[in-house]
């Protein structure tokens, strides 16, 4: 959906009446009854307040209809439906405006949650830690995938996950639980625990943390 709305950016929308290109805005939510949907969740509108179209449409929609209101010009993405569309002030529609440069920053996310996922299969054999806590780092990765990503913990048994996974706080209580499940067999595996005061890892059978030397008895 996302490389949707970025392909949009490429079309060329330019408004007929005052020749100004068209800001990408989200489509309004369509009324219950009205039988009328845009079909796209997002529309190209001319936001030019001296367009002669919104100009003019003042006095005809007085003189027409005797009520306050003006026409911005419209056009469907990915199409060449066009529409002259009734709006009660200047301000309709300025406030869904797409923030252009933010789809971007969530397509790269995306992206490189894509790139992440597809690497998990191999992660096992290749040793490699990286995809994993990629996944589990990334609270807008998909959860299921992330899940998948916590399982694989144990597995690579890697000390390495501890400290940054240990220092992000989880959305979702039980891929936390999971996270914290799979930390604690690890630290097992290598004989190896927490330091309750400093949290540095020692020997699980240490009695003095050789780290801020607090008595752990
Ligand atoms: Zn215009
Ligand atoms: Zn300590």
């Amino acid at each position: 959906m996302l490389t949707r709305v970025l392909k949009y950016l490429e079309e060329d929308h330019v408004c007929p009446h005052c020749k100004q290109e068209l800001t990408l805005c989200n489509a309004p939510p369509v009324h219950v009854g009205d039988g009328l949907g845009w079909g796209s969740e997002y529309l190209f509108i001319c936001l030019n307040n001296e367009c002669s179209l919104f100009a003019n449409g003042w006095k005809y929609i007085e003189d027409q209809y005797g009520h306050v209101g003006s026409y911005r010009y419209m056009e469907i993405p990915g199409s060449k439906e066009t529409y002259n569309m009734m709006v009660a002030g200047r301000d309709a529609f300025t406030g869904s405006i797409v923030d252009i440069e933010e789809l971007k920053k969530q397509n790269k996310r995306y992206q490189e949650e894509k790139k992440a996922e597809a690497k998990l299969p191999a992660c096992l054999e290749n040793n490699d830690l990286e995809p994993v806590l990629f996944l589990l780092l990334d609270e807008a990765a998909n959860i299921d995938v992330r899940k998948k990503a916590a399982g694989m913990l144990i597995s690579l048994n890697d000390l390495e996950c501890i400290e940054p996974l240990r220092s992000h706080s989880f959305r979702d209580t039980s891929l936390e639980q999971e996270v914290n499940m799979a930390i604690s067999a690890i630290l097992t595996k290598h004989y190896m625990k927490e330091c309750p005061f400093c949290a540095e890892l020692i020997k699980a059978r240490a009695k003095v943390c050789k780290h801020c030397s607090k008595d752990l008895d």
